[in-house]
């Protein structure tokens, strides 16, 4: 008999069970094809009919302009620490980066390795990270301001975008992509790898804005380490993750027509975030670790009064059926994912299981 547990991970993490059992039923014959999406060509027109409903399908929910363009690449978001540096800065030009952990972090050094002219606008280094810097020292001669939206590690998020006086903002977007409406006008590039609030890993969407794909025209690049590429033949230059676009169509259209859109999405998300921290907020036994102004609505990061018990606290957990609660390895504690597919049922679950482990140990 199938069990399915109620799943907190932070990434490949939970995806929504509809688009599961579709994914099921289409298995063994794809539209009538006699196949699965896993075995026909990409150059089949019935991929590219699913192509291009992801790609229609994310520029509606971001109400993109036309301006942008949507990629499909692989790589995974840590290609892109070096492909936006790659791509943007010539070699007189600058870039600053906003720190908020180790995934800005390694975003900057990506860029360093590259003999890229980048440095440090603002960082929240000095407090463990543990909030969003309310001000940066931005160089107005920068070409892009890189952000990470929200820190999957220490369960912060930018609540309002910094105000660059203009200076397009580059934005590793991994673990809130799709969670809320979005102003692109401020965005030259979002990338985000499809593990958390997409699909299976191995597909990173890119959103660029046109003008930015000549940024770089003199580098000499490999050809799939250009934007340009991937935009000239429609992310179809070599073989894309077709299995991984095939998934992000169906969560994408879960997005469209089960849920109504991002406005509801960020509603839904602000509630069972609200929930969570609001049952942590209740009692000392627990406590949320990110600055109260700056928590993120992804991923809630806390810890027990008493560190001991983490480790009984998340054996417990999925004994009953609560997944994924550990935290970081880099940063410890317990940490509960709650992207899109994760919902209000699985957190009521995990505030009982835990106002009962509480009543037991406290
Ligand atoms: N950025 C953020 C914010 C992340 O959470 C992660 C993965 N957890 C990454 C980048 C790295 O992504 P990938 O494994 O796809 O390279």
């Amino acid at each position: 008999m199938t069990r399915r547990i109620h799943n907190f991970n932070p990434g490949p993490a939970a995806l929504p069970l509809s688009v599961l059992e579709e994914v099921q039923a289409e298995m063994l014959d794809f539209r009538g094809s006699g196949m699965s999406i896993l075995e026909i060509s990409h150059r089949s027109d019935l991929f590219g009919e699913v192509l291009t409903e992801t790609r229609n399908r994310a520029r509606r929910l971001f109400g993109l302009p036309d301006n942008y363009r949507v990629l499909f690449i692989q790589g995974g978001a840590s290609l892109q620490f070096a492909m936006a540096p790659l791509n943007l800065l010539g070699e007189k030009d600058r870039a600053d980066y906003i720190n908020t952990g180790t995934w800005a972090t390694k975003a900057f050094e990506q860029a360093i390795l590259l003999g890229k002219k980048v440095r440090y606008a603002a960082s929240s280094e000095e407090k463990a990270f543990s909030f969003i810097p309310k001000t940066a020292d931005f160089d107005p001669e920068a070409r892009y301001v890189h952000i990470t939206s929200n820190n999957t590690i220490r369960g912060t998020q930018w609540q309002t975008y910094p105000d660059t006086h203009g200076i397009p903002l580059v934005c590793d977007m991994c673990s809130d992509i799709f969670s809320r409406p979005v102003p692109v006008e401020k965005f030259g590039l979002i990338y985000a790898g499809a593990q958390k609030n997409m699909g299976p890993a191995g597909l990173t969407l890119v959103i660029i804005r046109e003008d930015l794909l000549g940024w770089n025209p003199e580098a000499v690049m490999p050809t799939l380490l250009r934007y340009k590429t991937y935009s000239d033949h429609y992310s179809m230059y070599n073989t894309p993750p077709c299995f991984g676009i095939y998934v992000a169509e169906k969560v994408l259209a879960w997005l469209e027509k089960d849920i109504g859109g991002l406005e509801n999405m960020a509603a839904l998300n602000r509630a069972k975030a609200d929930r969570l921290y609001g049952a942590i907020d209740a009692t000392d036994f627990y406590a949320g670790t990110a600055a109260k102004e700056d928590r993120s609505l992804m991923n809630v990061t806390f810890r027990l009064r008493n560190h001991d018990l983490e480790p009984l606290f998340i054996k417990e957990a999925l004994a009953a059926g609560l997944g994924g609660l550990k935290g970081h390895k880099s940063v410890g504690g317990c940490r509960a994912s709650l992207y899109n597919a994760t919902g209000m049922d699985a957190v009521e679950s995990l505030v009982a299981f835990m106002q009962d482990f509480e009543r037991r140990m406290g």
